[in-house]
């Protein structure tokens, strides 16, 4: 796949056409906090049918029928229906597209990945349709990169029930989330915290002992609600254990039984599409920022002439689209390696994340001087996108985790 196909270019404008009525109008609502961006993604899964593609994946999936035997071949309409979104939201508002992937990807995922086929069905079809929105719970104060090393939230087994305690941060949705992933350790004799396993459980909004704060205040991506989640004795029980009383057996099985890699896996796996998924916001991202500085370097008049002529604004032109072909050749590789049913590897999703990342971070950059005054100015959308687009380099892993697996990979045995 070397470019969109007419349809797929179709529905990339149909959706561009959807930001412009239908989002940009409330910009200054949604980056400023005030207007929460569920209902704008609600109303784009409604008119693009995506509520109910998801209804039909969902279906395919409970009934066994969407994996057959061999490699996964995926549709690659299936695949630019999830990125396209990704892309065109982020030319606008990058931040929507976090609130959206974390809910209708990354937390719905861990529930089909992890969960029982009772666990999908309450909880998974939901937030695959945004018609409850979900958070996924990993980091902690004390643990950011080394996420599962330093974790200190935790479960106690008692009777038939878990006692839950612990804290998250930086938690997109955690402010409004109807369904929240959490991870903890499970407690056991082991006597050093990281020795302990790792469990997963499905909470709910309004349980007694959950607190989910306000939003954060932060540098950008606003329409994203990010926030902290306090767990003080939170009783649930084992229906609540993603995986059911399976996962727990595995949880307490010796470590031996089990290999690293296997353990990891269903991490690294959710870990590689978020991942891949940051340069489809990227993309949009360099995308808008280039039309932009295009337009303005053929009309702002400096010296008696287009800005567009003088050659050093030129050269930050040409190498923004440089970044647009090498991120977009990035983006076909990547859904052809699932339309081949060969995916990415993890270290490969890594490099993707990490390029498309910090292109679209110095593409933000470059736009904003080629804008000079003006691109500083919030009137202006470059300051939102040149803010909105430096978490791309922090969360989903930082570009130093990201370079640190990716050199793993390369000098294993
Ligand atoms: C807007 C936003 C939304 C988020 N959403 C979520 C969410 O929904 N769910 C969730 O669980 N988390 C979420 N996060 C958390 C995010 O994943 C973490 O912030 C990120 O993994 C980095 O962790 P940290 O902030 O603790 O930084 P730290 O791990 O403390 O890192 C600080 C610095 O040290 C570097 N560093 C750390 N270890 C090493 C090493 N071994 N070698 C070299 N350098 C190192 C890092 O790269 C970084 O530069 C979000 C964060 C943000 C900002």
């Amino acid at each position: 796949m070397i470019r969109w196909s007419p349809e797929q270019q179709a529905m990339k404008d149909a959706l561009r056409e959807f930001v412009g009525k239908s989002l940009e109008p409330h910009r200054v609502e949604l980056e400023s906090g005030e207007m929460p961006p569920y209902e704008i993604l609600r109303d784009m899964y409604r008119k693009f049918g995506l509520d109910e593609i998801a209804r039909e994946r969902f279906a395919r999936a409970m009934s066994g029928t969407s994996r057959p035997a061999g490699p996964r071949r995926r549709d690659p309409d299936e695949v630019a229906m999830v990125l396209l979104p990704m892309i065109e939201l982020s030319r606008c508002s990058p931040g929507m597209i976090t609130a959206l992937g974390v809910s209708a990807n990354l937390a719905s995922g861990a529930i089909m990945k992890g969960g029982t086929p009772e666990q999908k069905e309450r909880w998974a079809l939901d937030l695959l349709t945004l018609d409850k929105i979900g958070a996924w719970a990993l980091t902690e104060a004390g643990s950011g990169s080394d996420a599962f090393g330093g974790m200190l939230s935790s479960a106690r087994q008692d009777g038939d029930e878990f006692v839950l305690n612990g804290s998250k941060t930086f938690i997109t949705n955690g402010p409004y989330a109807d369904t929240i992933v959490f991870i903890c350790r499970l407690q056991t004799d082991a006597p050093e915290p990281r020795d302990r396993p790792i469990v997963t459980f499905v909470l709910e909004s309004g349980m007694p002992g959950l607190d989910q704060s306000k939003p954060l205040r932060k540098m950008g991506m606003h329409s994203s609600p990010t926030g902290e989640l306090f767990l003080h004795d939170v009783r649930v029980t084992t229906d609540h254990l993603l995986g059911g009383p399976a996962s727990l057996e595995r949880a307490l099985a010796p470590r031996s039984l089990t290999s690293p890699s296997e353990r990891n896996s269903e991490a690294k796996g959710t870990f590689a599409s978020e991942r891949a998924s940051i340069a489809a916001s990227a993309l949009g991202i360099i995308e808008r920022c280039l039309e932009l500085s295009v337009e303005y370097a053929r009309t702002r008049v400096q010296f008696g002439h287009p800005i567009g002529e003088y050659q050093l604004i030129q050269d930050k032109l040409a190498r923004m689209e440089v970044a647009r072909l090498n991120v977009s050749n990035l983006i076909f590789h990547y859904i052809e390696s699932l339309v081949e049913g060969v995916g990415v590897t993890f270290a490969e999703a890594s490099a993707m994340k990490l390029y498309s990342a910090r292109a679209a971070v110095e593409v933000a950059m470059e736009a904003v001087q080629v804008y000079g005054g003006n691109g500083y100015m919030s009137e202006y959308p470059l300051e939102q996108l040149a803010r909105d687009a430096r978490v791309l380099q922090i969360y989903a892993g930082t570009d130093e985790m990201q370079i640190r697996g990716i050199a793993k990979a390369l000098l294993a045995p």
